[in-house]
């Protein structure tokens, strides 16, 4: 059994009411356990909702309150952000999963990049807060890009 973000296969959590459905992976959902998350929903989001970036630092700096999730509006989501997050973290528990295939850039879901706060689609290396929180209790996380390029590394294969 694997997490996915939501959106990946097919359903429309995106902030813009949209998907981000990569058919490769529904393929995938045929042969494997696949659970759909969505952090910023579970954090309390709305969809639609106001896009939102880590301004100061990244996935690990908003865990540890040095960085925030600020939307593109000013307002501070950190907290939905966190919690989102921990709601993932206690599903991949309780389900006991192999992993999970998250989105790439998202401010949650990124995998090796995420965008870098200031709303000029500039790109950083790091962490979304999600991906940070289950890689460090021990979760391993691929991006969709990985998957597409790559397939499922050895420990997502059973
Ligand atoms: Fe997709 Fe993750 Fe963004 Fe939800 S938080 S829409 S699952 S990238």
């Amino acid at each position: 059994m694997l997490l996915v973000s939501a959106c990946l296969i097919g359903l429309n959590t995106k902030y813009s009411g949209e998907n981000n459905l990569i058919t490769g992976l529904l393929r995938l959902a045929g042969a494997k356990e696949l659970v759909p998350v969505c952090p910023e929903q579970l954090g309390g989001l709305s969809t639609p909702r106001t896009p939102a970036e880590i301004r100061g630092g990244t996935g690990p700096e908003v865990l540890a309150g040095l960085a925030r999730v600020i939307t593109a509006e000013g307002i501070d989501v950190t907290l939905e952000f966190v919690r989102g997050a921990e709601s993932v973290l206690y599903l991949a528990r309780i389900l006991g999963v192999r992993g999970a295939i998250l989105k790439e850039r998202s401010p949650s879901c990124g995998v090796k990049q995420i965008y870098d706060g200031t709303y000029s689609r500039i790109l950083r290396p790091g962490l979304g807060v999600t991906t940070a929180l289950l890689k460090s209790h021990g979760i391993l996380v691929i991006s969709e890009e990985d998957y597409c390029e790559l397939g499922l590394p050895e420990g997502m294969e059973k």
